[in-house]
């Protein structure tokens, strides 16, 4: 039976995850990309605009005739987007509309509305320099520029760019796989009707979406009795499958304690963490995986995420660090001594107010809450007013 801190834990658990760090690239099409990190620097295939072409309906002309005082030109033609130009005459005028090319010896557009027309010619009222509504080739990108660094986390609007370029995949981060499996004889699926001393099975899906929600793939949750075999089972597709397993439950000092039972003789180290939530907690390799075991109650699996796999699964998909904040308490905050401490609270102008009760059961309570308050081991009050280390959730 190990005791750590938590940053012992989380040096442990650095460790045993330091595999993330290197998964392959793989590629997704546009449509599968969004949120996906960028593995590689994209480099444009091509010139964009592609070719020169008008930013205005207007009139592609010469600013040179409109200089020497003509204001009444010939209207020679009529280009529509997706057409190739006729050559330009001098002195003459050509209908064009936005995003058609510019016509050879053309170098400005006269905004519709700043023509009249009649008679097949068009009388320009306003002068133009050559270049005026003109989009030059490249002038977005020029082939072979930088379109997007690696790293990027693929928004729309880089989806935009790698699109317009004409790019119909691109290299992002494999996800990393998360498998889940919840643990206790007493769970069910949702939707079913509770028998007695039965409760729904609330940490899968949230660890699945917890691990979702900062990058990973999870295909499937499994639930498992408390029944060795039944776990051993579910333990064997999940470290077929997975980068990471999490389990949860069946970690403590009961007497069906089936995931510590199990992986505690293929080598798992289960022991306590001083903290609360979250102090029953283990981690074990099987077959090469690395498995985090966290303990049931769902306020504990929760926390036990955020603290330690979170910043971990982050770092794997290439998204970003959630960064603290540090933000003063409204009322004043007891702790007990030698445990870190992450409550349940809530941002509020400014401020941060707890929410809940500190019973690593409260579920329900937990949803109202959208940080968790750090309080070290060694703090046990926190005066109203001052600053505490507070988590995103
Ligand atoms: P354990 O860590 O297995 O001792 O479970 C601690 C508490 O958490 C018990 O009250 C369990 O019923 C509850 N619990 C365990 N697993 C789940 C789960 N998947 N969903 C909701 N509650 C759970
Ligand atoms: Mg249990």
């Amino acid at each position: 039976m190990t005791r750590r801190t938590v940053a012992e834990h989380i040096s442990r658990v650095t460790d045993l995850l330091h595999g993330l760090d290197s998964l392959p690239a793989c590629d997704a099409t546009l449509a599968e990309a969004l949120g996906r990190v960028l593995a590689a620097d994209v480099h444009s295939p091509v010139d964009l605009p592609p070719f020169r072409n008008s930013q205005m309906d207007g009139y592609a002309v010469d600013a040179a005739s409109l200089a020497a005082g003509t204001t009444t030109l010939p209207v020679r033609a009529t280009i529509a987007a997706g057409e190739s130009a006729p050559s330009h005459i001098a002195g003459t005028a050509i209908k064009i509309m936005t995003g058609a090319p510019i016509p050879e010896g053309a170098d400005c557009v006269v905004p519709v509305e700043d023509t009249t027309t009649a008679d097949g010619q068009v009388t320009v009222l306003r002068s133009r320099a050559a270049g005026d509504f003109v989009r030059e080739a490249g002038s977005d990108v020029h082939t072979g520029d930088l379109l997007l660094p690696a790293g990027v986390v693929l928004g729309p609007r880089h989806i935009a760019a790698l699109a317009a370029v004409g790019l119909t995949s691109t290299r992002v981060r494999r996800r990393p796989r998360v498998a889940v499996i919840t643990t206790g004889t007493e769970l069910v699926e949702g939707g079913l009707p509770l028998g007695p001393g039965q409760i729904y099975d609330s940490n899968g899906i949230t660890l699945a979406s917890c691990a979702r929600a900062n990058g990973a793939e999870v295909d499937s949750i499994a639930r498992s009795s408390d029944d060795p075999d039944t776990f051993r089972k579910l333990l064997t597709v999940a470290t077929d499958y997975a980068d990471v397993v999490l389990t949860s439950g069946g970690v403590s000092m009961g007497d069906f304690e089936v995931v510590r039972a199990v992986l505690e003789p293929l080598g798992g180290e289960f022991g306590h963490v001083a903290m609360q939530p979250g102090g029953p907690q283990g981690t074990t390799v099987v077959d090469g995986v690395p498995v985090l075991s966290f303990p049931g109650n769902p306020v504990s699996t929760l926390v036990s995420f955020e603290v330690f796999a979170r910043p971990l699964l982050r770092k794997a998909a290439g998204l970003p660090p959630i960064v603290a904040e540090e933000l003063p308490v409204v009322d004043a905050v007891t702790s007990p001594p030698g445990k870190r401490q992450f409550l349940r609270g809530r941002r509020e102008g400014g401020q941060v107010k707890l929410v809940s009760g500190p019973g690593s059961h409260l579920v329900a309570g937990m949803a109202w809450a959208d940080v968790l308050l750090d309080i070290p081991a060694e703090v046990t009050t926190l005066v109203a007013g001052s600053t505490v280390t507070v988590w995103a959730l």
